[in-house]
């Protein structure tokens, strides 16, 4: 609720003056239990710092990060003291993009999965070896390669490993930043279709960020779209690519190549740069891009408003506008 996470950058060799980034403006969102949520954005629009934050490792300089913790109830995770943090870092747990990075490449596979029972002290030793058999088969690793190293398996089955590790704490809720966008295109969809299994079987919550709008299509319930550190529309995600309230969300929806036509690989971006968090433009952060920006677009912030059951939009014109969803073909 209303979480702001600034950075201060200072002037450089240069000595020019200190400025200040906006990472997060006044954020909130709801993960509903056992549900995917979706945070989306071009890259620096804050949904990484978003996941950082949640995950302790920023601090948000205000705003609440309540967390229905399983034990506890609703606690409030922003500020949380090392005791809190610890307890609740069980119940949160992050998948990170790229596995290779978050792999120790000196350990066997058995030993990667085993570090997290062993650091937190979840489990007997005895029963450490049958609780990391398990985890594997339950990633779908066999347990033939337990004694490999990361370097010896596919990025797919690296980051499996990684699940399994995430999964090995038992946690409620998972931040998975781009879970997929480092692998195959083949084996995306595997790795989908076990996240989703796993949701499944172990009751989680899902905070998916991506950037690729068919992945979260895929993969979401509901989604958050973010524009230079401001959330700017939230819905349930079939709806909201159906018909979006927020001209950025049409616009990245639009750069979304469609199935069968141009080559699979082709992204386009809405156009026009992302101007900077450092000193984004006033009013509505999107208007020097809005092909329906009008000149209170320019002076006044617009709030997040409900504009029908479920669905909000942060636009002055929000459910007034002609916008459609159609692939392939950009509106601006
Ligand atoms: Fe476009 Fe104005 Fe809406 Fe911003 S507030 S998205 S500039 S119409
Ligand atoms: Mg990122």
């Amino acid at each position: 609720r209303g979480v702001s996470k600034h950075f201060v950058l200072n002037g450089g060799v240069f000595g020019r003056a200190k400025s200040t980034v906006r990472a997060l403006d006044d954020v909130s969102f709801d993960v509903p239990h056992g549900a995917s949520v979706g945070l989306v954005g071009e890259s620096g629009c804050g949904k990484s710092t978003m996941g950082h934050t949640i995950m302790g490792g920023l601090s948000a300089n205000s705003g609440e990060i309540q967390f229905d913790d399983p034990e506890r109830g609703r606690v409030d995770i922003a500020y949380a003291d090392s005791e809190l943090r610890r307890h609740v870092r069980l119940n949160i747990q992050m998948v990170f993009q790229d596995p290779n990075a978050s792999l120790n490449p000196r350990m066997t596979l058995a030993d990667l999965v085993a570090e997290p029972l062993i650091i937190n002290k979840l489990l007997p030793k005895a029963e450490i070896p049958p609780r990391v058999a398990q985890l594997l088969e339950q990633v779908g690793l066999s347990p033939r390669y337990m004694d490999r190293y990361p370097h010896a398996l596919s990025g797919g089955q690296r980051q499996r490993v990684v699940i399994a590790r995430a999964l090995a704490m038992n946690p409620k809720l998972v931040v998975a930043d781009e879970p997929v966008s480092a692998l195959d295109v083949s084996i995306q969809a595997q790795t989908l279709n076990l996240l989703k299994d796993l949701q499944v079987e172990h009751n989680l919550t899902y905070l998916f960020i991506a950037h690729d709008l068919s992945v979260v299509n895929y993969f979401t319930d509901e989604t958050v779209v973010m524009y230079l550190g401001r959330v700017v529309e939230t819905g349930n995600t079939r709806t909201m690519f159906k018909a979006p309230l927020h001209p950025y969300t049409a616009a990245l929806l639009n750069s979304v190549p469609r199935l069968g036509h141009g080559k699979a690989t082709e992204k386009r971006a809405p156009k026009g740069e992302v101007p900077s968090a450092v000193n984004p433009p006033a009013g509505c952060h999107f208007h020097p891009r809005c092909p329906y920006a009008q000149p209170i677009c320019s002076t006044e912030v617009p709030p997040l408003r409900t504009i029908s059951a479920g669905r909000q939009a942060r636009c002055h014109f929000a459910g007034e506008l002609p916008l459609v969803a159609a692939p392939g073909q950009s509106a601006i």
